[in-house]
């Protein structure tokens, strides 16, 4: 047959995409059509050869992964575009965001229905990119590999990480850093400042025509804006408790980083606590603590009151359905405090836990925080009955102890419930970022070792990476500078 120059995606270069793009048929009012722009020199890092499998996906060499996946060959089928959105940053209102440095290529479903966005973050700039240059560095792209993917083991909605790739161009961040970029893939990428961005410029119909859109992807089951409201409202109740019984500390919940289908998304400064402190905060740029462990909660609702009022903008009768939105919201200490003690109870060995059990949640964590407790490993040694070298008051602990195993007596199987709601690793800042130095020098062996052992929580025995860092390997802060 005669060589024939083939229309670029149909070159060999390219992967198979079962693309079905709901989001790109909604009107342009939403987003702006445009590529990725090409790179240099793409290079795979890592591809998630199950979660690919899962989206059906074909497979395809490497080269050619790396071509996809760094933004230089558009798949076929895809229908690339970058979203618009605004949001509340650090509760300022910026009226305009969007996406700055990533393409949505398009959406896929997944063997079981699900639908997923895949998008490339890092990809270059758009017309949302306001002073940004669109890319991203190697450190903030395997961190989000990394820590989404851990999230997902431990059983948390979040966002997943399909692939990475190095670029092959350097990007500037007070020093020159390989450039690099993250494919992510999420149930959407709503978010709270997606109807704030159209509530404001009092769009009401692409108001309305987004709610809808929003019901009919995620929660088909409700049906008008405050239903929609308080089937999000549940989910970051409920997200936040998950995220609060494994230490885990967001760090930028603003409204454009708060997911509708309460996915935990945008692994920017976030980190895991080791030693317990209510009051932690680990990213350089939140002076303040507003996104603190323990404000967390807080914060939710607050985002949650954006939504109601952007939602509000497009019902007949605003006024008069403030009340029913505000009692939405009010109702959510109560679902995050439900959801909190499940969870934390469980971690004790309580099956059900009951609202007078939780002063002795309180009190555990009080101990731990007077104590500089690691709060992985202690609720790891009580499933295995060793918490008491944890702490240096050993005296303190044997009175919360004592009243503790009281309670048990009344459980059937505590063990194995605080094996399953306690894992033995959680990606600690200082391994996280041990395996991004060892990514810029070029050994990637560190990336696959936190993998492994992130991939299997609850029965890893990869004893060095349960091990609390000494004070000399903590790494207390992390920064925005992606
Ligand atoms: P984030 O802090 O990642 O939630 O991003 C907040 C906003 O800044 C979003 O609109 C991003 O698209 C944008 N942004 C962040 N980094 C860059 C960059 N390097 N270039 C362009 N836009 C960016
Ligand atoms: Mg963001």
């Amino acid at each position: 047959m005669a060589a024939k120059r083939a229309h670029p995606y149909m070159s060999p270069m390219t992967i198979t995409i079962p693309f079905d793009n709901s989001f790109a048929r909604l009107s342009d009012a939403f987003y702006t059509r445009l590529d990725p722009q090409a790179v240099r020199d793409p290079a795979l890092i890592a591809y998630n050869e199950p979660l690919g499998a899962y989206l059906g996906i074909a497979p395809a060499s490497e080269q050619t992964r790396a071509a996809v996946f760094s933004g230089n060959v558009t798949p076929k089928g895809a229908a690339p575009l970058a979203q618009l959105y605004a949001g509340h940053q650090f509760g300022n209102y910026n009226p305009q965001l969007g996406d700055g440095r990533a393409i949505l290529l398009g959406e896929v479903c997944a063997q079981d229905g699900r639908r997923y966005d895949i998008q490339l973050k890092g990809s270059g700039r758009t017309p949302y990119s306001r002073g940004g240059d669109g890319r991203a560095w190697l450190g903030p792209v395997l961190r989000e590999y990394v820590v989404s993917e851990a999230m997902h083991a431990l059983g948390v909605p979040t966002t997943r990480a399909l692939a990475a790739t190095l670029t092959g161009e350097d990007v500037y961040r007070e020093t020159l850093l390989p450039g690099a970029v993250l494919t992510r893939v999420a149930s959407s990428h709503l978010r709270v400042g997606t109807f704030q961005i159209f509530a404001h410029r009092g769009q009401i119909a692409e108001l309305k025509q987004l709610t809808d859109y929003a019901i009919a992807r995620h929660y088909p089951q409700v049906s008008g804006p405050m239903e929609l409201l308080q089937a999000v409202c549940r989910a970051q109740a409920e997200l936040v408790a998950a995220w609060m019984s494994l230490g885990f500390i967001h760090g930028v919940m603003n409204t454009d980083n708060s997911a509708i289908s309460g996915e935990t998304i945008d692994y920017g400064p976030c980190a895991y606590m080791d030693a317990y402190h209510a009051d932690t905060v680990f990213s350089s740029i939140d002076q303040m603590g507003r996104y603190a462990f323990s404000n967390q909660p807080r914060i939710a609702v607050w985002n949650m009151a954006q939504l109601a009022t952007a939602l509000l903008q497009q019902m007949d009768d605003p006024e008069g359905a403030v009340e029913e939105a505000t009692q939405i919201v009010h109702a959510m200490p109560d679902m995050w405090e439900t959801a909190w003690r499940r969870r934390m109870g469980a971690k004790i060995g309580l099956a059900e836990a009951r609202p007078e059990d939780q002063p002795m949640i309180e009190n555990l964590l009080s101990l731990m925080q007077e104590q500089h407790a690691d709060f992985t490993n202690v609720f790891d040694a009580l499933a295995r009955g060793q918490a008491r070298d944890h702490f240096v008051d050993r005296a303190a602990f044997d009175t919360w102890y004592h009243s503790w195993q009281t309670r048990l007596e009344r459980e059937h199987n505590p063990t194995a419930v605080m094996q399953r709601a306690s894992p033995r690793v959680i990606p600690r800042n200082h391994r996280i970022e041990e395996m991004i130095t060892a990514a810029v020098a070029g050994d990637t062996a560190p990336f696959h070792r936190l993998m492994a052992a992130y991939g299997d929580p609850f029965g890893t025995d990869d004893l060095e990476l349960m091990r609390a860092p000494t004070a000399d390997e903590r790494v207390p802060a992390t920064f925005c500078g992606t």
